[in-house]
Parts: C-alpha cells; structure tokens; sequence
C-alpha cells in the first residue's frame, strides 16, 4: 500500500473510530474511559469481521464440504483483539491511527478480559486448532459451553494460592453473537417407555425435565484468508415458560430455584486438570453441549441435503476432545433412530462413520466413569442405547473370540456398575489417536491394550501443536521482524520454513541481533515481574522458566528441591562459579488438590528465602507469578532461555507449552515424555538437555517394584539436608511441608522426584556450561527456532485431515 493510500484509511478509521467512541460511551474521545476505547474499537473490529463472516457461511451452504467439529468441554481461547487485527491485516492502521489520537493501543487492549473457559493445555489445544483450521481454509467448528464463570483467577497470600471468582463477561463481552432463535431443548429425568406408532416400535421421553440451550457465536478468524469460522458456546437457560411468573408466593420460589437450577449448567467450569469427580452437574454440563450441539448440526445438515440425514457420515466430522463429550455416540444414535427414523444398523455405520476421538491421559484417575445409577436417572434413553450398543459389541466379541469372558469384561463400556466413557469413545468411534507418538504407543501397548487387538485400524496418532500466529508472530513481534528480514516471510503460512534459519546458524551479525532480541524480551518480563509482586530480577540473568498447571505429575517439586539445594550450596560457598539465575514459575493448582497447593506453598516459601538472602540473591532469585492463563503465557514465552518439562516419563501425553517455548528460542530442559522426545529428534542431541528416567524404566518400577525411595535419601547427603529443611523450620515459623516429605518417604515417592533427582542436578549442572559459552547457548536457541516447524498446530490439522477426517 502506498503512503496516501495508507493515510487515506487513518483518516478513514480514526473517523469511524470516534464516531464508535460516541455510541458507545456518549462521551467524545477526550472524556471516554480506557475501556469505552477497547469496547468501541472491539466493535469497530467486529463489524469488519461480520461481513466475512456471512461470506465464509454461505459459501460452506452453497459447496457443502467435509465440515469438522470440535466437541470439547474447554476452549481456552485468549484474547481476541489483537489477533483480529492482525489476522484482518490490520495492525499498521489500527496501532498507527490510534498512536496519531495520543491512545496507548497496548492500555487498551489490556481491558479484554482473558475468556478462562479452560483449565490448560487440553482447552489451549482446541483453541490452536480453530486457529489452524482457519487458517488453511478448513471448515471446522468448536462447540462447548459458555461458562459464565471461568477458570478461577488466583492470587497468591502469604505465600498460599487464594481463588477469586473469574467473572469474565462482567463488562460484556462483544466477540459473541446471541442466537436465541437457535435455541435447543435438552432433555434430563424422566421416563422412556416403548410405544408402537404406525407399525414402528418408537421410543418416548415424558415427564422429563427441560432446559434450555442458547448459542452464542464467536468468530475464528483465518490469517489474511477472509475465511471465518465458528466457535459455538451454549449457555443454559430456563425455557420461557418458567421464567418468574409473579403469581402466589409459591410459584414464584419454584420459578427462582427452577431458573437457578437451570443456570447451574452453564455457571461455572469445573477447576480440575486431568482428574474426574464424578459430579451430577458435570454430567449434566457434558450431555448439554452434546444434546445442542448435535441437534443444530444435524439440522443444518439436513437444510443442505433435501432435508435428509443421507451421507452425513461421509460429511460429517465430529471430533471428540477427550471423553466429556463421549455422549456424542450414543446421542447421534437417538437422533437417527427416534428422530429420523432410522434402523440401528444404519443409525450405527453413520455415527461410527462420523466420530472421533482424541485421548489426553493415561493417568488412570483422570479415566471417566460414570455410576449406572446417575446416568440412568438423568438421562434415561441416552443409557438405554448405551447398554444396546454394549451389549452388540459383546455378541461380537463372543463370535470373534469364544470363550473370553476375561476379554468381554476388560473393554466392557458397562461394569461393575458404571460406564467407562473411554471404552464408550473407542467403540463408537472409527479412529482413537494419542497426541505424541509415546503417548499413542502407551494407548496401544498399555492403556488400551485389549482395544488395539481388537481394532488395530482404529489406532492413530497426532502429536499436538501450537498456534505459530499466537505464540509466536503476535506475542514476539521483534523476533517475527527478524525472521522476516533475516529468511522472508514464507515461514508466517508454512512453518517448516523456519529451515532456512540454519543459514545464519554460524553468523555472528545475526547472533548480535538475535540475542539484542532476547533481552529485549527478558527486560520487558523483568519489568512485569517488578510491577506484579515487586521483584527486581536481572534480564542477564538466565530465565529457567516452569509455567503449567501444578501437578505432582510435571514435578514442578523437582524444580522446586533443586533451588533449594542451589542455595545451600550457595550458602557453603557465595562464590560458587555460576552463571546468575532466574526460576520462573506460574501456574494454578486445583481448588481441592491440597498437596499441589502446598508445592505452591513450598515455590513462594523458597522464594522468600532465596530473594531475602543478600548472600545468594546476586546469583538466583525465584518468581511466583499469579494467575497463569494465556494472557500472561504470551508474556512468559518470548523471554525464556530455558524450558522446563520434566514430568515423570510416561505421564504427560504430549505437553504443548514445550513446543511454545521451542518456537520461542528457548532450550528444553526435559525428561523423555510426550512430545519432549520428538522434540529432541527434531533439535539433535546437542540441542536439548535431557535427564531421568524412561518411561519403560518407570512402567517396570511401576508393574514391578524394585525402587525404595527410602535408599536414595540415605545415600545423598544433599537430599537429606534438602528434606529436613521441610520440616524443620528452615522457611520460618509454621511453615511446615509435612504432606511433602511424607509423599517422597513414607509413600515412597510415587512421582519419582528422589530417584531423579541427581540425574537433574546433573542436567542444571550441564545447562549452566552451556549457558556460559554464549556463542554455543545461541547455536542451540537458534537451532530450536529453525527445528519448530513440524509443532505447527497447522501440521496437526493436516495431519488430521489425511489420516482422520479423510479431507482433501
Ligand atoms: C500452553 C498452555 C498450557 C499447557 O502447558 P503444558 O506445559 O503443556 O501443560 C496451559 N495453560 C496455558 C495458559 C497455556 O497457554
């Protein structure tokens, strides 16, 4: 574009943009608040998107392809507004027009609240794959919830995780369309009885409790594609009939609790990380999406095929994200038989034909099971086509296998008294993938075992990705400038492009102003740190950054017991020769999930220790950053030397986080796990740190004893002194991390954090050499940069395209 061209569309979008200021604040631009500019300018940006918007639905009514759905109980999207713009090829007019008005692009673009609609990676994911999907001009959907609570905000007081309700939409929310119009009745309670109609044996739901389900749209918008796509949230709502009649007292009180038992559905996102709790709300939240989701999808279906359900198996994908939304199988199978008539056996090939689906976990307590019990009273027809199609998927193991009853009862959906919603996935689904090639190797070999004899074509894998436009050309935009003088911009649409970095890998003008941008980034980190909670932490430091959900799985304890003993090294010896250090951590623990709080305890006790210590705090200093969500995750990746990953091998399906970093220079500092393994193939030996245990090592211990962490206390004076400090006064009065010690001793340590303990010391120890040799450091940061191609979220949906939805 041309200079007045350019000054033209300024002038032109500082005209609409007051006049926006002006409708929606009736103030003129001096007078209105910081957030009356981010409403008017989320406004403005809307309008721009809804025309293309309109655009990409007709053309999917007009040439109906393949389309895609993601059901998933979490969609952690972030904020939009600045993606907009830039995936509209907006940002020079937006940030240049608004510098022109004197308005701080940056202050307003803080006002978006963070949608908290996930609780980690598996929400993350979805999210990076309705951006992939956008951006290679797929048609694929989300459908989820519209929880009018998110993820709880946390604060940390006296050193302990506090939670805060997250009201996300307490000054609305302008990215979403409300579609009462496309309003759904689900159906919970009641009874189902067999009627004979016509000849047809058809069954009848009566007294059944309704609710209703209201979609609100969001907008996914491709990158400078013009194709936008649709996130579908469902918020629950009492149907008109109930809504507060003002009649006797009586029936005003049950109108109320009828309303607010309606909007329990959609009021808040269960807290948990890959752990089940068997709730009747959270039931009741999983059949709800499921329920509308499927009845709009397959009515609009049938509005593009003569109104019929004809080939919606070949059309049609609807992907599961994890086991919530594993009612989709028997549901499609009710709204074939009861609604459209079909036989089972047709009603069977097009569900199995359409769906599936994605597992997270091996970790047997995140594995749903719902008790017959509950699921057979709220949701009555939905039970009784599970224990149908149960029941014909024993006849045919019995005609494939005779005489198994063994095998029968291991991939049983329906057993001792529950159902086992994985099961459930697996059978009615035509693929099942991992989401790692390890993890996808433990679902053959181990989790899903008996399945994988039985359906060995059904097994796939997909390892994750990450969205490159969020994590790495929208939040690391001086990284991105370099990139693009440095290898052109071919890299921004297709990853692997990245290659062409290994061209400067030994250039020491490029390192210059490769390492300048690094600490850029760590000073504006540094910066942040010191606003948040007051810490002044030096951006020559090397930032060694562990940011996640707190779990004893990803051994944030490990990272923790480490700093720990730095500092009694450091205190034996304050001139120990190291390069100075910054432990970064984030990350929310689940409200009920006490000992993860107390490793959080544990973080902030160490960190008022270690940054108190004028003897140590020159070299370490330890940051507790407060409320991890993808706001401050965009913040956090840019300025990372280090990525710590160091789960026990064999617990983390794939990690994501790892791969942002990656894309971000940072170097893995990791255990054999998920996608950490694919990431040292990528980068070579020479450009990880690995450590620890294999997950084969860890599965042996597991099936076969052999390991007493009890031994490696007594042998490592180091890990004795580190222990007894949780107990015996060291971090001040009262502070006692009794429930610690007695996991890694008394339990014997089931995360294996002793038994790895040396092999980490051992791997610090080496990333500190490294660390030391600036040129070597900047080789391996490069390297990850140039290698991060293959992480592309966009490589997953391709890769889900050729194998799974069989997509063109
Ligand atoms: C990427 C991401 C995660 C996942 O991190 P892992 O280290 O893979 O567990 C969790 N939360 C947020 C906010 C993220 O952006």
């Amino acid at each position: 574009m041309d200079a007045s061209d350019k000054s033209q569309q300024k002038d032109a979008f500082k005209k609409e943009f007051i006049k926006k200021i002006e409708e929606v604040s009736g103030n003129c631009l001096a007078d209105a608040s910081v957030l009356k500019q981010y409403q008017a300018l989320a406004e403005l940006v809307m309008e721009k998107i809804s025309a293309e918007w309109a655009q990409t639905n007709m053309q999917y009514n007009k040439q109906p392809t393949k389309q895609v759905y993601f059901f998933s109980i979490e969609f952690l999207i972030g904020r939009l507004l600045n993606s907009y713009i830039n995936n509209l090829s907006l940002e020079e007019i937006v940030t240049e027009s608004l510098d022109e008005l004197g308005l701080d692009y940056e202050a307003i673009l803080a006002q978006e609240s963070d949608p908290g609609l996930g609780n980690g990676g598996l929400g993350r994911l979805m999210a990076c794959y309705l951006d992939s999907s956008a951006a290679m001009k797929m048609p694929a959907h989300g459908n989820g919830i519209r929880y009018k609570y998110g993820l709880f905000e946390q604060r940390i007081i006296n050193a302990e995780q506090i939670e805060v309700a997250d009201n996300w939409l307490k000054n609305g929310y302008p990215f979403e369309i409300r579609k009462p119009d496309k309003s759904v009745i689900v159906k919970y309670y009641g009874h189902v009885h067999a009627e004979n109609i016509n000849g047809n044996l058809t069954f009848v739901h009566e007294d059944y409790e309704p609710i209703m389900a209201v979609p609100y749209d969001i907008p996914i918008m491709g990158y400078h594609n013009k194709t936008v796509n649709s996130l579908r949230l469902w918020s629950a709502e009492p149907i008109d009939g109930f809504d507060l009649p003002t009649f006797n007292q009586g029936q005003f009180l049950y109108a109320v609790r009828q309303k607010s038992e309606a909007e329990a559905i959609s009021q808040i996102l269960y807290p948990n990380d890959s752990g089940f709790d068997g709730k009747l709300l959270r039931l009741k939240q999983e059949y709800f999406f499921v329920c509308a989701g499927l009845k709009r999808i397959v009515s609009h279906y049938k509005r593009n095929n003569s109104n019929s359900v004809d080939g919606f198996g070949e059309k049609i994908c609807i992907h599961i994200n994890d086991t919530h939304p594993a009612m989709c199988g028997p549901e499609l199978m009710r709204i074939f038989m009861d609604e459209e008539g079909l036989g089972w056996n047709d009603a069977w090939k097009m569900t199995v034909a359409s769906l599936s689906f994605t597992n997270h976990t091996v970790m047997p307590e995140a594995l749903e099971k719902w008790s017959v019990d509950m699921m057979s009273k709220l949701l009555p027809r939905i039970y009784m086509i599970i224990e149908e199609i149960n029941r014909r998927f024993i006849e045919e193991l019995d005609l494939n296998y005779p005489n198994d009853p063994d095998r029968n009862h291991s991939l049983s959906i329906i057993k001792d008294g529950q159902v086992h919603m994985a099961n459930l996935s697996i059978v009615t689904s035509h693929s099942i993938n991992g989401v790692a090639s390890l993890h996808s190797k433990i679902l053959r070999e181990e989790t899903f075992h008996g399945f994988y004899q039985v359906f060995p074509e059904r097994f796939n894998s997909v390892t994750n990705g990450v969205s490159p436009r969020r994590f790495l050309m929208y939040n690391n935009p001086k990284l991105k400038n370099l990139l693009n003088e440095s290898i052109g911009n071919e890299w921004e649409t297709n990853l692997f492009q990245l290659k062409r970095l290994l061209n400067f890998i030994n250039d020491p003008v490029f390192y210059e102003k490769y390492n300048a941008i690094k600490l850029s980034n760590k000073s504006q980190l540094a910066d942040y740190i010191s606003r948040r909670i007051g810490l002044h932490v030096d951006p020559t430091s090397i930032f060694d950054i562990q940011v996640k959900r707190i779990h004893e799985y990803k051994r944030q304890l490990l990272n923790a017991l480490h700093i720990l003993y730095l500092y009694n090294r450091l205190k034996e010896n304050p001139n120990l020769e190291m390069a100075p250090r910054t432990f970064i951590f984030a990350g929310k623990a689940a409200p009920g999930y006490y000992y993860a709080k107390d490793v959080i305890k544990l973080i902030n006790a160490i960190a008022e220790l270690v940054n108190g210590d004028n003897t140590v705090n020159t070299k370490i200093k330890v940051a507790f950053l407060a409320n991890f969500n993808v706001s401050l995750a965009e913040k956090i990746y840019p300025a990372a030397n280090i990525s710590e990953q160091i789960s026990t091998a064999g617990k983390e399906a794939s990690g994501t986080s790892n791969m942002k970093f990656m894309m971000n220079g940072a170097v893995t500092l990791g255990t054999m796990d998920g996608a950490n393994i694919e990431i040292a193939e990528a980068v070579g030996p020479t450009n990880i740190v690995t450590f620890g245990l294999t997950s084969e090592e860890v599965s042996n211990y597991n099936k076969y004893g052999g390991y007493r962490s009890v031994d490696i206390f007594e042998q490592d004076p180091r890990i004795q002194q580190v222990l007894h400090q949780l107990v015996d006064g060291t971090f001040g009065f009262g502070l006692n991390f009794q429930s610690i010690y007695d996991s890694l001793l008394l339990y014997n340590d089931p995360y294996f954090v002793l038994k790895d303990f040396n092999a980490y010391t051992d791997a610090q120890n080496r990333v500190d050499h490294l660390y030391r040799n600036e040129q070597i450091w900047t080789k391996m940061s490069i390297t990850n940069i140039a290698q991060s191609g293959m992480f592309s979220s966009d490589r997953s949906i391709s890769d889900y395209q050729r194998e799974i939805w069989t997509v063109k």
